[in-house]
């Protein structure tokens, strides 16, 4: 995933193989909850056009993957799809503001150094960032379906499926500790 200055302006794209997927997500917690049948990890593309202004590198384009994740709620496989545009600037190494000289900027500046990332020597080096923007893209608590009914608490059936018939009132503990008061 690397792109030689001295090639550019240029356009490139890039197959992220399910390998490369696998490695990025295999630590996450809706990833690691798929357990034995957790399968391919996903695949995906980043398409992107780059041109040079000096040592300035910019770089336009579109970053798409899907990856196979288990539900928040009801743990069952699903399939993440997004697609994001990229907006990017990179700097040489050295050169790419630090956090701290951000905050003294103007707020408006903020989101643009977040775009900004460094390369090094003759060639940029793309692996770092897109794994960042995958792992940025991923929700933390992925649902198969928004209104996913989860699994029962008592007996763990996917209530998606069909209503157990488990009581899973739960008792208020205030209420219960009056519940032992005798009267
Ligand atoms: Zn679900
Ligand atoms: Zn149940």
């Amino acid at each position: 995933m690397k792109v030689p200055l001295k090639e550019l302006p240029g356009h490139w794209s890039f197959n992220l193989d399910v390998d490369y997927v696998d490695s990025l997500v295999a630590e996450l917690p809706m990833r690691a909850a798929l357990g034995s049948d957790a399968g391919e990890a996903g695949s995906g593309t980043a398409e992107l056009d780059f041109y040079k202004e000096g040592e300035m590198v910019f770089a336009r384009g579109e970053l798409s993957a899907s990856v196979e994740l288990a539900c928040s709620r009801c743990l069952e496989r699903l399939d993440y799809k997004f697609s994001e545009s990229l907006t990017l600037t990179y700097l040489p190494e050295g050169q790419v503001p630090s956090e701290e000289e951000d905050e003294e900027g103007d707020e408006d500046q903020s989101s643009e150094v977040e775009d900004t990332y460094a390369y090094e020597g003759e060639e940029i080096n793309l692996e770092p960032m897109l794994r960042e923007r995958l792992l940025l893209a991923i929700p933390y608590a992925p649902l198969c379906k928004d209104d996913c009914l989860g699994l029962c608490t008592a007996c763990g059936a996917n209530l998606n499926d069909s209503e157990c018939g488990c009581d899973r009132k739960v008792i208020d503990p205030r209420l219960a500790a009056l519940k032992n008061i005798k009267v």
